[in-house]
C-alpha cells in the first residue's frame, strides 16, 4: 500500500528557488517518492488509484519535507534553558561538562536516554537506514593531537561521519590556537584528517577567509546553530558569506546551547540572526552610531547585504540541512526517487488563525499557498504538524 498525497505541495529544489505546486499529486510506494507533478496530469499517471490510500488535502493543508536538525546534544537535554546568562566556556564548566560526567552513572544514563533518545528506538524499529555512526571529537580543547588523529584514522578507515564544533566563540578560539601552537582552528582538525566531506561542523561563527577556503576545498559543511550562538553570546554567524564560499549550510538546534528542540524555531532564528546582522552592517544606531567599514569595499560590501528570506531559511532546515549530512540523494525534497520524509502541515489549528470573514469585497486571510507557508512559518508550532512521515511511514 502506497500513499498518494493531492492538493498543495512545497519543497526547495535550491537555495533560491521554493516550488509551490497549488494543486499537485504527490505518489510514495515502498517508502520512495514516485511521482510528483500537477493534480490534472494525475489520470495520464495512473487511471487506478486503488491500491494507494489517497489523503486529499484542504486549502489549508500543505506537504514540506521533513525538517533536519544537524546538530544537538542528546545528553544535554536536562539542562535546556539553564545558565544561558554566560558564554560558552563558562557555560560548558558551570552546566554542561558537571552533567555530562553524571554518564558515568549507568543508571543515571539509562533513565535520561530512555527519555531523550526513546525516539532512535522507534526508528530502529522502522529499519531505518538513515542512522549512521558518527565520529564526534567533542571540541579541540577537550582533545589531544593523539586522539584526534587516531579518530581521523578511524573514520577514515571505516568512512565515518565526523562531527565537531568548531570557531563558536573568540575565548576559545584563542585557547585553540595557543594549546595547539596552531594559526587558525581549522587547521587543528585538519592536520589530523578530520575536515573531510562526511564532516559537519558546529556554528563557526568566527571562522577566517582561509578556514572557509580549507573547508570548501574539503567538502566540509557548517551547521548553524543561532539559538545557541544567540544565548551564549557567542556572535552573529554569516550564513551567507559562507554559502556564497561554497560551503554548505544547514540547521542546528544545538540543545542545550540552544534552548528550543524545534527547527521550526531554529529557522525563524536563522531569519533574525540575518536581520540583525545586516542591521549591524549598516544601521546607524542612534547615539551610537553604525559600525565602521575597514574600507570602500567594506561600505559596499556592507550596503549590498540582503539578508536570509523565508525561503533561503527553509531550504536551510531541508534541502541544505541534507546537503550538508551528505544525505540529499535521499531526502531533503520531494524528487522521484527520493524517501519521503514529510510533514503534513495545517494552518487552520491553532495556533494560526485562518480569516474567512466571508463579505463580499474583503479578501481571505492567508490568500494563497505562500502567504499560508509564511503564517506556518512565522507563528506555527508543532500543533500545526498533523502528521510525519519518515521513509514513507506514519510517525505522527
Ligand atoms: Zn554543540
Amino acid at each position: 500500500m502506497g500513499y498518494l498525497f493531492v492538493g498543495q505541495i512545497v519543497h526547495s529544489k535550491s537555495f533560491d528557488e521554493l516550488e509551490v505546486i497549488d494543486n499537485g499529486f504527490l505518489a510514495v510506494e515502498n517508502g520512495k517518492i514516485i511521482a510528483i507533478g500537477d493534480a490534472t496530469q494525475l489520470p495520464n499517471w495512473r487511471k487506478d488509484t486503488s491500491k494507494y490510500e489517497v489523503i486529499r488535502m484542504t486549502k489549508n493543508q500543505f506537504i514540506l519535507p521533513g525538517f533536519i536538525d544537524c546538530h544537538i546534544h542528546a545528553p544535554q537535554m536536562p539542562n535546556i534553558g539553564l545558565g544561558l546568562n554566560m558564554e560558552l566556556l563558562d557555560w560548558l564548566k558551570t552546566y554542561t561538562f558537571p552533567m555530562e560526567s553524571q554518564y558515568k552513572d549507568s543508571q543515571f544514563a539509562a533513565y535520561v536516554y530512555a527519555k531523550v533518545v526513546a525516539f532512535i528506538e522507534g526508528i530502529k524499529a522502522l529499519n531505518s537506514d538513515l542512522i549512521s555512526v558518527t565520529i564526534t571529537p567533542r571540541f579541540a580543547l577537550s582533545c589531544d593531537e593523539y586522539l584526534m588523529n587516531e579518530l581521523g584514522k578511524l573514520a577514515k578507515e571505516h568512512n565515518l561521519n565526523i562531527q565537531t564544533h568548531i570557531s563558536e566563540n573568540l575565548g576559545e578560539i584563542a585557547a585553540v590556537k595557543e594549546v595547539f601552537r596552531a594559526p587558525n582552528y581549522a587547521s587543528v582538525y585538519d592536520s589530523a584528517n578530520l575536515l573531510t566531506p562526511k564532516c559537519i561542523l558546529a556554528h563557526g561563527v568566527h571562522l577566517e577567509d582561509e578556514e572557509i577556503d580549507l573547508l570548501k576545498a574539503r567538502g566540509t559543511s557548517v551547521a548553524h546553530c543561532p539559538s545557541s550562538n544567540t544565548n551564549l553570546q557567542s556572535g552573529l554567524c554569516d550564513v551567507l558569506r559562507l554559502r556564497k564560499a561554497g560551503v554548505a549550510v544547514g540547521l542546528g538546534t544545538d540543545i542545550s546551547g540552544g534552548s528550543n528542540v524545534s527547527i521550526l524555531t531554529t529557522i525563524r532564528d536563522a531569519l533574525g540572526v540575518s536581520h540583525h546582522l545586516n542591521f549591524v552592517k549598516k544601521q546607524n544606531i542612534k547615539g551610537t552610531g553604525s559600525v565602521t567599514p575597514q574600507n570602500e569595499l567594506q561600505k559596499k560590501v556592507n550596503e549590498e547585504y540582503v539578508p536570509m528570506n523565508y525561503k533561503q531559511a527553509l531550504y536551510l532546515a531541508t534541502l541544505g540541512g541534507a546537503e550538508a549530512l551528505n544525505l540529499s540523494q535521499k531526502i531533503g525534497n520531494f524528487e522521484v526517487g527520493k524517501e519521503f520524509d514529510a510533514l503534513l502541515i495545517d494552518i487552520d489549528v491553532d495556533p494560526i488563525d485562518v480569516y474567512t470573514p466571508n463579505v463580499e469585497g474583503i479578501k481571505d486571510k492567508p490568500e494563497n499557498l505562500e502567504e499560508r507557508i509564511q503564517k506556518f512559518i512565522y507563528t506555527g508550532d508543532d500543533r500545526n504538524i498533523s502528521r510525519v512521515f519518515v521513509k514513507g511511514k506514519p510517525v505522527k
